[in-house]
């Protein structure tokens, strides 16, 4: 059975583009495409393919259930895990997943490290700095740590990395801060490491704005699926959104002034107004901190939320249309129409969030389809 009330549609074509663009624009280095979440939102399964077919050396992931999906559909990429690994996740992986694990503590390396002796073959790791993320991570004055990592006879260093903290933000005094604390982790670990080791610090903000050439491998997701991390810089042209979501008219309303408008009447009409009731809401993953903040398109204008989104009804403004709506009309909750365009950064900017969540929520609670 289909859905009719709301269509999430995720462009396989733009995906792959802005992946090309993304390899052409970090070569030599190799790229690792970032899929945890359920890549964002859009669908682990269904797009893992196309981003070794783009050129994804490497895939990130969180969870071994993400790894599985991987393994598999029997694609040949490696998989890097984005976080810090729990005793049983590591020894899964150690058994039948082969992730590349992060090591941040000499407790962990030591269990992996003790994990590829008995197994007689050792296991690749990445060493994480902690150049300002402050989440996990060797700092790189913890010299004596990094040289015992080092020593370790179980596994093999086959890179070394660290995650910006603001790579986003306006200002990047402190990504460099942090790309210098990264040389200095460099400079420790140069006599202790192969000199083939990859090293990486780009996320998406940092592949888009700064220059990697001092490193081999870039982690990138946000600009994969076409979003901006913020509001601070704009993204290439050559990246295109992926997602876009679409639901109907459910039905129109006159509304004379002075009426309030859904749960806790947070809307009065100003004026008679015409009033479009859509069928969805939370429930669809169209975020509730949108109310009297989201905007949509019908007709190929820009109408306002008004009063509070339910579960699965929201109601908007459509008393500036020219033209007449009519029951079951298309509207545009995040993508183009007509001239006017939604993206998922403008509504997150309204409620203080990021786009990641809004895409999350709508992969996650409807049917999407490929095209
Ligand atoms: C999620 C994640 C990334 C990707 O970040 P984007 O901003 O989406 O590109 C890169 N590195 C690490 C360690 C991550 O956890």
């Amino acid at each position: 059975m289909n859905q009719h009330h709301i269509e999430v549609t995720v462009s396989v074509d733009n995906f792959k583009s802005n992946i090309s663009h993304i390899r052409d624009r970090v070569q030599p280095a190799q790229l690792c495409v970032v899929m945890k979440a359920n890549a964002y939102g859009h669908g682990l399964q269904q797009l893992a393919p196309t981003a070794v077919v783009a050129g994804a050396e490497y895939i990130g992931i969180c969870t071994n259930p993400e790894a599985t999906v991987i393994r598999e559909l029997g694609l040949d990429v490696k998989l890097l895990r984005l976080r810090m690994g729990l005793p049983e996740e590591l020894q899964e992986s150690i058994d039948s997943l082969n992730i590349e694990e992060q090591v941040g503590t000499i407790e962990v390396a030591k269990y992996l490290s003790e994990a590829g002796v008995k197994r007689g073959k050792k296991i690749p790791v990445h060493i994480n700095i902690d150049t300002g993320m402050g989440r996990s991570g060797f700092f790189f004055n913890q010299t004596e740590e990094l040289k015992q990592v080092c020593g370790l006879p179980g596994i093999n260093i086959v890179g070394v990395m660290t995650h910006f903290a603001s790579s986003d933000g306006k200002d990047l005094g402190f990504t460099h801060y942090q790309i210098e604390q990264f040389e200095k982790a460099r400079q420790v670990l140069k006599n202790y490491v192969s000199h083939n080791v990859l090293t990486h610090t780009h996320n998406s903000a940092a592949t888009v704005r700064i220059s990697n050439e001092s490193n081999q491998l870039v982690r990138v997701g946000a600009a994969c699926y076409g979003v901006r991390t913020s509001q601070d810089f704009e993204n290439p042209p050559e990246l295109k959104p992926v997602m876009s979501v679409k639901t109907r008219v459910a039905q129109v309303r006159k509304v004379p002034k002075g009426k309030t408008i859904g749960y806790g009447s947070l809307f009065t009409t100003q004026r008679d107004s015409l009033i479009a009731s859509l069928p969805v809401g939370f429930g669809e993953g169209y975020p509730r901190s949108l109310f009297n903040k989201g905007i949509v398109l019908i007709k190929g204008h820009r109408c306002p939320v008004v009063g509070r989104v339910s579960l699965n009804i929201t109601t908007v403004d459509i008393t500036d249309i020219p033209e007449p709506v009519e029951w079951g009309d298309e509207v545009v909750l995040v993508g183009t129409q007509g001239k006017e365009e939604i993206t998922f950064e403008e509504l997150a900017d309204k409620f203080a969030s990021v786009h990641t969540e809004i895409n999350l929520m709508a992969g996650f609670m409807n049917q999407v389809s490929y095209v």
